[in-house]
């Protein structure tokens, strides 16, 4: 029997793993419903490829675009927000969450309150909106099956313990392109160093974080709020080989660790296949040829992103939403040649240490501290430009 999915977000690096896998094995799954931000052209290949019923772009004027480009196929176009948190919440048993950044958060929104399975590479949306969607998540029976390596491994190593049985959970990382950099090449690094990781190969955006090692912080307050521990009982230890995507440690002393090569298909496999496992094209581990595997503690001197996401976890309420916005807005203005790599921690901790905003009540809160954020941020980076 195959299971209907929809994929949100499938032009970008995780939809094409997700795609590859699901044209691997296309007996296990029948693409329902696929999106995109603006690229028409890709989505309408996708959607003719994979035979999908409803194809989403968010940029409203490229509507008419895949409209004709869809013409003679079985596919229905449409596009904006209430179309993405349409192809969330339509047909799908199962949503691959793959759109980039908080505007993923209402698609998954969408989904979670519709009750459905959703495998999570949208951290951002976890980040700015955590206890709203794990409550909705309980209260309408929806399962939330994480994608990032690190809480996929996670879940693998935790898979029947007993909550009690936990000490704490280790947060691999593997320190990035700038892991061993000085501050001044740091402060004179560009985005194209920025982007190339030295292990995997992903969207810009979360380029950009596991180089400034923000990624890593998103991913301990996602941590947070996928395995309910709190920040003294999350670890982070770099490292640079990638091999070990994560580990538990019990309250016995014995620690679980998952290990897999570093490609995205292995933990998409988990998600997707879930509670079963399924073949995936990723190459095997070959330990001899590794031969070692190396572990050091993160410098939270060079990398001042670690310690503002977990002051922003342990302050709560609004802090974490402040913390990705500012951080979206100053990668994006990194991206684009406007600021210095060494100004993206800079404008975060600005935008913490004057915001007051009290813990969001619904999703519309969260959206409009996000919103309120970004135009503070952007404000002061052309302010300091001029
Ligand atoms: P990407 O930039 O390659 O793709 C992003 C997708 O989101 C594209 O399909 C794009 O069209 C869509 N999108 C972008 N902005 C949008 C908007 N405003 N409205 C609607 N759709 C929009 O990103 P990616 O690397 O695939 O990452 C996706 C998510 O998965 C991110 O949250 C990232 O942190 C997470 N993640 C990615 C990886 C990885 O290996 N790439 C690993 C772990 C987690
Ligand atoms: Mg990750």
């Amino acid at each position: 029997m195959s299971r209907k999915i929809a994929i949100l977000g499938a032009t970008g690096s995780i939809g094409k793993s997700t795609l590859d896998l699901v044209e691997c094995s296309p007996e296990r799954f029948e693409v329902v419903a696929l999106t995109a931000a603006t690229n028409a052209e890709a989505l309408a290949d996708i959607a003719r490829r994979t035979n999908a019923k409803l194809a989403v772009i968010a940029d409203e004027t490229r509507l008419s675009d895949l409209q004709e480009l869809l013409v003679g196929s079985n596919c229905r176009a449409m596009a904006g927000e209430a179309a993405l948190a349409e192809a969330a919440a339509g047909e799908a048993e199962l949503v691959i969450a793959a759109i980039v950044g908080c505007a993923g958060l209402r698609p998954v929104m969408a989904a979670v309150e519709a009750g459905k399975t959703v495998a999570l590479a949208n951290k951002e949306a976890l980040v700015t909106a955590g206890a709203l969607m794990t409550d909705a998540a309980t209260a309408r029976g929806a399962t939330l099956l994480p994608v990032d390596s690190e809480h996929n491994a996670i879940f693998q190593c935790l898979a029947g313990s007993r909550a009690d049985d936990i000490s704490k959970i280790i947060l691999t990382a593997s320190g990035g392109p700038f892991r061993t950099a000085s501050a001044e090449t740091l402060a004179a690094a560009t985005p194209e160093q920025a982007v190339a990781h030295p292990n995997w190969s992903m969207g810009a955006k979360i380029s950009v974080d596991s180089a400034t090692l923000m990624n890593k912080g998103l991913e301990l307050i996602e941590a947070h709020y996928l395995f309910g521990l709190p920040s003294a009982r999350i670890d982070i230890l770099i490292h640079p080989q990638s091999v070990i995507h994560s580990m538990v440690e019990f309250v016995d002393g014995s620690v679980l660790a998952q290990l897999g090569s570093p490609d995205m298909r292995i933990p998409i496999a988990y998600a997707l296949a879930w509670p079963e496992r399924m073949e995936t094209p990723a190459q095997r581990l070959d330990l001899a040829a590794i031969a070692r595997l190396d572990f050091e503690a993160p410098d939270m001197t060079r990398f001042p992103t670690l310690r503002l996401a977990r002051e922003a976890l342990e302050a709560g309420g609004a802090a974490p939403i402040v913390l990705n916005a500012a951080n979206e807005v100053a990668v994006a203005s990194f991206l684009a040649g406007a600021i210095r790599f060494t100004d993206i921690a800079r404008a975060v901790e600005e935008a913490l240490e004057d915001s007051r905003f009290a813990a969001p009540r619904s999703i519309a809160e969260v959206l409009d501290i996000d919103r309120a954020t970004r135009q503070r941020v952007d404000s002061t980076m052309k302010a300091n430009c001029h």
